[in-house]
């Protein structure tokens, strides 16, 4: 999927339309010891019962997120766009 580098965007700071800045959201990497994930995996383990956090099915695709830098007043925001897709967003040159 491709989007283009620069898109006319809603700014919730200055409240107003401007020409924003994409970039590709990227996911931060999930600490493996930290207290929740920890407490996570101790319920997963053992046996029976629905358990949560646990997925049965697998999705199609992945609903990519973009990072909107407002020239005004440089602060970001985030959107998802378009639904699932299978593909890797691309933005445009
Ligand atoms: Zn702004």
């Amino acid at each position: 999927m491709k989007f283009p580098k620069e898109i006319n965007a809603y700014c919730p700071f200055c409240k107003a339309h401007t020409v924003h800045k994409v970039k590709l959201a990227s996911k931060g990497r999930a600490s493996s010891l930290s207290a929740g994930n920890v407490r996570h995996k101790r319920r997963l383990s053992g046996h029976g019962s629905k358990r949560k956090g646990e997925k049965s099915v697998k999705k199609q695709g992945k609903r990519n997120k973009i990072v909107l830098q407002c020239p005004k007043c440089s602060k970001k925001h985030e959107r998802v766009i378009g639904t699932r897709t299978t593909k890797k967003l691309e933005l445009k040159s």
